[in-house]
C-alpha cells in the first residue's frame, strides 16, 4: 500500500473582494500516494489552481486558507508560518507553472538559477550542484548541458524553457510535483513531448504527480486517478479508467462527451458543449452549484447540498446517486 504524500480534508480558500468573500475552494478532500499520478480537471475558474497554490503554501496575499486536515509529507501544515512552507518547498515538493518566463529570471544564467536553491537548502558545493544540474538537463533532453548552464533563458526555445522548469523542479529531489497546466503556453507537438517527458520522469523517479489540466486527452493518457472540480468542489473522483468509462456526475459526463474519440468522431462533427457558465462564488451557494446547467436536475438540487456517495473508492457528489433512473423526472 502506498503512503500518502499529501492528505487534505475540507480545504477552503476565500479571497476578499469589494463585493464580499469569494469562496474559490469550498471544501476539497484530496490525497496523493507515492508514485501516483492524480489529475485535477475542470473549467477555468473552478478552483484548480487555487487548490494547487495553497498546497505549495503560495495562496495569494489576503487569501484565507483553512482545512480540517492539511498533511504534507507527514507534516501537519495547518496554520504553519511561511518559514515552514519554504522548508518543504525546498525539499519534499516542487511546482511547475504554466509560463516558464514568469519563474525564470531573464538576467541570470541558467546554471545559477538551477543550483542556488539546493546549495542553500542542502549546503552542497557549487560543483556538486552543477553536476546534478547537468545530469537533470540531460535527463529532460537538453543537449550540451554543461555549456548551456552558462546561457540565459532567452537563449532557449519555449519547449526548452519548460524542460528547464522541470529540471529546476527536480533539483531538490522532491517526493512529489505539482504541475499547473504545464503545457498551456506551448504548441501542440511540444505539449505532447513535455507531457511524455513528465510521465517518464514520474515513473522513473517514483514521484507523486498532481497534474492540473483542462485537457482530458492528457488525463486519459497519464492519470491513475482523476478528480473533477466544479465551482470550488470536487464533484467526482475515482480511478481514471472508471471515470472515463462510466462518468456518474452530469458535469463529468458533459466534459467527457466533449472529447473527440479517434476513429469514432467523424472529422468536423460539432462536439456537445455544456451550456451556461460556472456560477460566481461570492457568498454562499445553496444546493448544487451545477443546477443551472444540469439537464438532469431534480427539484431538491436548487436548495439541498448534494450528498457524497462513495463506492469502491469512487466518490460522486450528486442527488442522482440517491434515486434510480426510473425515479428521475423525464424531460
Ligand atoms: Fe445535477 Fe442535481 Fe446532480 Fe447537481 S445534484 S449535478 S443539479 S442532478
Amino acid at each position: 500500500m502506498t503512503q500518502n504524500l499529501l492528505s487534505l480534508k475540507n480545504l477552503r480558500v476565500s479571497l476578499p473582494t469589494p463585493r464580499g468573500a469569494l469562496n474559490a475552494v469550498r471544501g476539497v478532500d484530496l490525497t496523493l500516494g507515492e508514485g501516483e499520478t492524480l489529475c485535477l480537471v475542470g473549467e477555468s475558474g473552478c478552483g484548480k489552481s487555487m487548490t494547487a497554490m495553497s498546497l505549495m503554501g503560495l495562496s495569494p496575499k489576503g487569501a484565507e486558507t483553512r482545512a480540517d486536515r492539511f498533511d504534507i509529507l507527514g507534516h501537519d501544515m495547518t496554520g504553519k508560518p511561511q518559514k515552514a512552507w519554504a522548508g518543504l518547498r525546498g525539499r519534499g515538493m516542487s511546482m511547475i507553472f504554466q509560463d516558464p518566463m514568469t519563474s525564470l529570471n531573464p538576467t541570470l544564467q541558467i546554471g545559477r538559477q538551477l543550483t542556488e536553491g539546493v546549495m542553500l537548502t542542502e549546503g552542497i558545493s557549487r560543483k556538486v550542484a552543477e553536476a546534478r544540474a547537468i545530469e537533470l538537463l540531460e535527463k529532460v533532453g537538453i543537449a550540451r548541458a554543461a555549456q548551456r548552464l552558462r546561457q540565459y533563458p532567452h537563449q532557449f526555445s519555449g519547449g526548452q524553457r519548460q524542460r528547464l522548469m522541470i529540471a529546476m523542479a527536480l533539483m531538490s529531489r522532491p517526493k512529489f510535483l505539482i504541475a499547473d497546466e504545464p503545457t498551456t503556453a506551448l504548441d501542440v507537438t511540444i505539449q505532447a513531448q513535455i507531457l511524455r517527458l513528465l510521465a517518464e520522469l514520474q515513473r522513473e523517479l517514483g514521484l507523486g504527480l498532481l497534474l492540473i489540466t483542462h485537457d482530458l486527452g492528457v488525463v486519459a493518457a497519464i492519470a491513475d486517478r482523476v478528480a473533477v472540480m466544479y465551482a470550488g468542489r470536487i464533484v467526482e473522483e475515482g480511478r481514471a479508467e472508471t471515470v472515463f468509462a462510466s462518468p456518474e456526475h452530469p458535469y463529468t459526463a458533459g466534459l467527457m462527451a466533449a472529447i473527440p474519440v479517434p476513429g469514432r468522431t467523424p472529422r468536423g462533427t460539432p462536439l456537445p458543449a455544456i451550456p451556461g457558465r460556472v456560477p460566481g462564488l461570492i457568498g454562499s451557494v445553496s444546493g448544487c452549484a451545477f443546477v443551472d446547467r444540469c439537464a438532469r436536475a431534480l427539484p431538491q438540487c436548487s436548495h439541498l447540498a448534494p450528498p457524497l456517495h462513495t463506492r469502491a473508492g469512487h466518490r460522486v457528489e450528486c442527488h442522482l446517486q440517491s434515486v434510480s433512473r426510473e425515479e428521475e423526472p423525464q424531460p
